[in-house]
């Protein structure tokens, strides 16, 4: 415990910071606990769940000072835990209807990582032995498509693109359809993320649906937030969940100084489970989501 204390108070992370104030004040007055919420807010916590977490700590724990520090310790960390819902089905959804391949449709505001995410999951799938194809459906920016052929390229398995400022859903279909001649196991399809406009990126995502679905169903669809873009990740996720049935989320950029926080805000909002966070821009740097793991993160 005193080797955890230790770790916290020399974080360069906010909120580990404030948990080794926590645990190591001798008297746990109001003004620790206001700090310590304060910087459980600004970690984009968000506010119910702060205040929930805050009255289950201050009940849990001495009133009046952390008697028990490992005990303090172990609450703390099995608070946390609850408040990401352990419970979430958080695998992915890579088996297809009837020997159809599955199809993911990853969906997200451009620059939140989507092509780089169909690139690190395809490397996953591939990895465990799977076949995978990938379907270049943001036909919007010029060099979207050779962005992810590059990722398939480096993964080894083929890309469906079609000409620059083709139909998105056309395009989707044809690497569906490409997916079940061919027989492969997933097809993963990277979208435009162009939220300009809520009724045209409804129009536009409904579109690629009801056309891919002519060949098989959408097994799961992927929402991509950046975490470093905080409260606005909460908000673009209500946009995209309302325009379309998202059935998880992928946390980019958490390798960075991102509040993780908002995972637990977006899983309480829209009760969509987060299944991957983004570690870095290389290959490899994608990680299934797992409410230890994320705890152990806030920890710092
Ligand atoms: P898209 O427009 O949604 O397809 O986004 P991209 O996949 O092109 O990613 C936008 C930028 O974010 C690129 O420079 C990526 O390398 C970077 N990026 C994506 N995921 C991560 C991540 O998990 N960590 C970091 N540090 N950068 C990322």
């Amino acid at each position: 415990m005193a080797r955890l204390r230790r770790r916290l108070a020399s974080s360069n992370n906010a909120l580990a910071r404030a948990l080794g104030d926590l645990l190591s004040s001798s008297r746990l007055d109001a003004d620790v606990w206001d700090d310590f919420e304060a910087t459980l807010i600004g970690s984009d916590l968000g506010v119910g769940p702060t205040t929930e977490l805050v009255d289950n700590l201050r009940r849990e724990l001495a009133i009046d000072g952390v008697d028990d520090p490992a005990r303090a310790g172990r609450v703390l960390h099995a608070e946390l835990v609850k408040l990401v819902d352990p419970s979430l089905d958080r695998a992915l959804n890579d088996t297809g209807a009837d020997g159809l391949p599955a199809v993911v449709l990853v969906v997200g505001v451009n620059g939140t990582g989507k092509t780089t995410t169909v690139g690190k999951l395809a490397r996953v799938l591939v990895a465990e032995g799977k076949t995978v194809l990938l379907g270049a459906a943001d036909t919007f920016r010029a060099a979207a498509a050779d962005q992810l052929q590059t990722w398939g390229d480096r993964v080894g398995v083929d890309t469906i693109r079609g000409a620059e400022g083709a139909d998105p859903a056309s395009v989707a279909f044809e690497a569906v359809n490409a997916g079940v001649e061919r027989g492969v196991d997933v097809v993963l399809i990277d979208t435009a993320g162009r939220l300009h406009n809520k009724a045209n990126l409804m129009d536009e995502l409904g579109k690629i649906r009801r056309v891919i679905s002519r060949r098989a169903p959408v097994t799961e669809c992927l929402l991509l937030l950046d975490a470093t873009t905080g409260q606005n990740g909460l908000v673009q996720a209500r946009v995209f969940n309302d325009v379309t049935d998202v059935t998880g989320i992928v946390l980019s950029k958490l390798d960075g100084s991102a509040k993780g926080g908002i995972v637990v805000q977006v899983q309480r909002e829209l009760g969509v489970p987060v299944k991957f966070i983004g570690l870095g821009e290389g290959v490899d740097d994608l990680a299934p989501f797992t409410a230890e793991g994320f705890v152990d993160g806030l920890l710092g």
